[in-house]
């Protein structure tokens, strides 16, 4: 077997997958040293770039080495150079890491896969997250007794997963005993209708009912299914005759959950309702510089405020950039100033005015799909042309403006019921075909700024 081959069959799909930039930037500059007895060994240029993928894409390689060589692949990772922190820096960093490991893997023992390093500890508070953050640790110090459930939500990157993960982390270190639970709604989903599939429902319903606190996290997502609606709300009576802690996660507040059931909604009412704002400038400000020590990166002050008026809201953006400016900073040699976040990060400051347009969107459904442009704005209707122009237009639809007239016009003059139906077309498919379902999510990706 040729590893080199291999590996950039994986590199190809990574890229696929999170997109060009994204790629480049950590991927791309990756190395397979060695693979053999199912184990690959992976050379990263720093510890950035370990911890990076780690905690963004902890998945994608291995998931990279199943789909090429469908097989299992445990993947490691080798650091290049090594920076020498302090000594007593980096004794203490291991004590503190053999100890999370030590509790870790006591946890997955159980069962219970919490990230370690979403604590309270390590959560900034401020006026946008105060109340959320007060909620939290007032559940976590009297189980099912004060507020039950704990319904949390705010938009996407502002810490809700963090929130919630922390509340299971002091519970599981207060009561070493207690069964805690967090599962993503896709997950929970996913585990029922296996359970359906293998006529397992009762290790499911022995699973989930016998916790003593249920973290559900990104509710919004067991919209539309059935089953896990039903099997879910049994759950939580079932928890909740018993006095034990829900906590729920959502993108948006219960009210507005289109597609879930109104019995389960209302019972998501039941307890206290806690929303995450926006953070303010100062909070992004002390979210940067705890991150960067938390990293050890070296940020100017004049950065920290740079960043933080820079991105718009998104926490886990404010990291990312500080991670890809220190990763770059650390490659290159180049000083952490504005002109080197400027050229690092110039797709998060232009795209945030760029609009989305039709030209766009049709080269990257094309380039995606194979298809020639005239093709897409003809009249042929033959299914591999028709598939992409009616993806195209799902997508015009999805993410401008544009009325479905104009939509037509710029498909090659089609009417407005041609774009309705395509629309129509391209929903149903997603509702029935998940890989499909994760085309269309990639290819908007990869169009939205
Ligand atoms: P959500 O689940 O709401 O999409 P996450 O909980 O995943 O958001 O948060 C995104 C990133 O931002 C995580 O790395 C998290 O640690 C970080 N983060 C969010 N809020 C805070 C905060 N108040 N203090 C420190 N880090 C935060
Ligand atoms: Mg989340």
């Amino acid at each position: 077997m040729d590893i080199g081959n291999t590996w950039k069959d994986c590199l190809d799909f990574i890229e696929r997958k999170i997109g060009r930039s994204t790629y480049d930037l950590w991927f791309k500059p990756i190395k397979l040293l060695e693979l053999k007895d199912n184990a690959a060994i992976l050379s990263v240029p720093n510890r950035f770039f370990r911890e990076w993928i780690e905690d963004n894409y902890p998945r994608l390689i291995s998931d990279a080495f199943e789909w090429v060589m469908k097989d299992n692949i445990n993947v490691q990772f080798k650091v290049d150079h090594e920076p020498a922190a302090p000594a007593s820096d980096s004794v203490k960093k291991d004590a503190l890491t053999q100890a999370r490991k030590a509790k870790l893997a006591n946890l997955a023992g159980k069962g219970i896969f919490l990230n370690p390093k979403y604590i309270f500890e390590t959560f900034v508070v401020g006026p946008s997250n105060q109340f959320v953050h007060a909620a939290a640790l007032a559940v976590s110090e009297s189980l099912g007794k004060t507020y039950n459930p704990l319904f949390i939500y705010g938009d996407v990157g502002l810490g809700k997963t963090h929130i919630i993960t922390a509340i299971g982390n002091k519970v599981a270190d207060m009561l070493p005993n207690a069964n805690v639970i967090y599962v993503s709604s896709e997950q929970f989903t996913n585990e029922v209708v296996s359970a359906i599939r293998h006529e397992k429902m009762s290790d499911l319903k022995e699973k989930y009912r016998t916790v003593d606190i249920l973290l559900l996290d990104d509710v919004q997502f067991i919209a539309n299914k059935t089953q896990t609606q039903v099997e879910f709300f049994h759950t939580f009576n079932a928890l909740y005759e018993k006095q034990k802690q829900i906590v729920i996660s959502s993108d948006r507040p219960p009210k507005e959950l289109s597609d879930i059931t109104d019995r389960l909604k209302s019972r998501f009412t039941m307890g206290l309702i806690a929303d995450i704002q926006p953070p303010s400038v100062e909070l992004k400000m002390a979210i940067l510089q705890k991150k960067a020590e938390a990293h050890k990166i070296n940020m100017p002050e004049d950065m920290v405020y740079f960043l933080a008026t820079k991105i718009k809201s998104n926490i886990r953006e404010l990291e990312g950039c500080l991670i890809k400016l220190a990763a770059h900073s650390n490659l290159t040699g180049r000083p952490i100033n504005v002109s080197l976040a400027k050229e690092v990060l110039k797709d998060i400051f232009t795209d945030e005015t760029k609009p989305v347009t039709t030209d766009n969107i049709q080269k990257v459904v094309c380039d995606y799909f194979g298809v020639k442009l005239p093709e897409l704005k003809s009249k042929k209707r033959t299914k591999e042309i028709a598939m992409p122009r009616q993806t195209a237009m799902y997508i015009t639809k999805k993410l401008t403006d544009m009325s479905l007239g104009d939509i037509g016009k710029a498909f090659g003059g089609k009417d407005h019921a041609t774009v309705i139906y395509a629309c129509k077309q391209i929903e149903a498919k997603m509702e029935k075909d998940e890989a499909f379902n994760k085309t269309v999510e990639y290819l908007i990706n990869k169009i939205k700024p």
